[in-house]
This record gives structure tokens, sequence and C-alpha cells, in this order.
């Protein structure tokens, strides 16, 4: 069994898991009720993590999930057209005026 994906939002990992069991790729989750043991084991250990059964299964399912994540913030650093402040990649509003980027 191989981990393919882990988070400690329990329903993204569910969202990863159905993802892949539609694409035919057997799945589980270990963890998966670790919040009901929260304070009794490292925190570590309750990380909901996602496996596949098969390792030939494990390429597939790194694309299928590169597919699914968020994609990187759009563009570089932005100039505001209310103020003209620059402002970095990672905001969406301007730090100056409050303008959201355009
Ligand atoms: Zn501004």
């Amino acid at each position: 069994m191989i981990k393919v994906f882990e988070n400690f939002d329990f329903s993204r990992v569910g969202q990863m898991q159905s993802l892949l069991e539609a694409n035919g790729i057997k799945t589980f989750i270990r963890n998966q009720y670790g919040s009901s043991v929260m304070g009794e084991v490292p925190f570590v250990e309750v990380v909901p993590q996602l496996f596949v059964f098969e390792e030939r299964d494990v390429a597939r399912a790194h694309e299928l999930l590169k597919l699914d994540l968020p994609s990187e913030p759009e563009g570089g650093d932005w100039v505001c057209s209310a103020c003209s402040a620059d402002v970095d990649a990672n905001f969406h509003i301007c730090w100056s005026c409050g303008a959201e980027r355009g």
C-alpha cells in the first residue's frame, strides 16, 4: 500500500478518494476517525492519509491529484488600478487602499 495524499482537512482527503475511486483506483483512508482520538496520540498520527493498494496505480493517482490541486497564484506582483501601489502576488487585495485585484 502506498500513500499518495495527506491533509489535515478530512473532507479534502475524502474528495481525493472519490476522485481516484471514480477513476477505477482502489484506495483507503487511514486515520479516518483521527479526530475522536485527538489528544491521546501525537497530532501527526491523526492526519488523514489516502493510500492506494496497487503500486501500478501510484503514478496515475499522482497525476489525478495534481490536476485537482489548486493552481498557483496567477502571475507575479501586480499594480493596484486604484492607487498604483505595488502589491505582492500572494495578496488579492491592495495593502494600501483595499481595492480588489483587477
Ligand atoms: Zn490600492
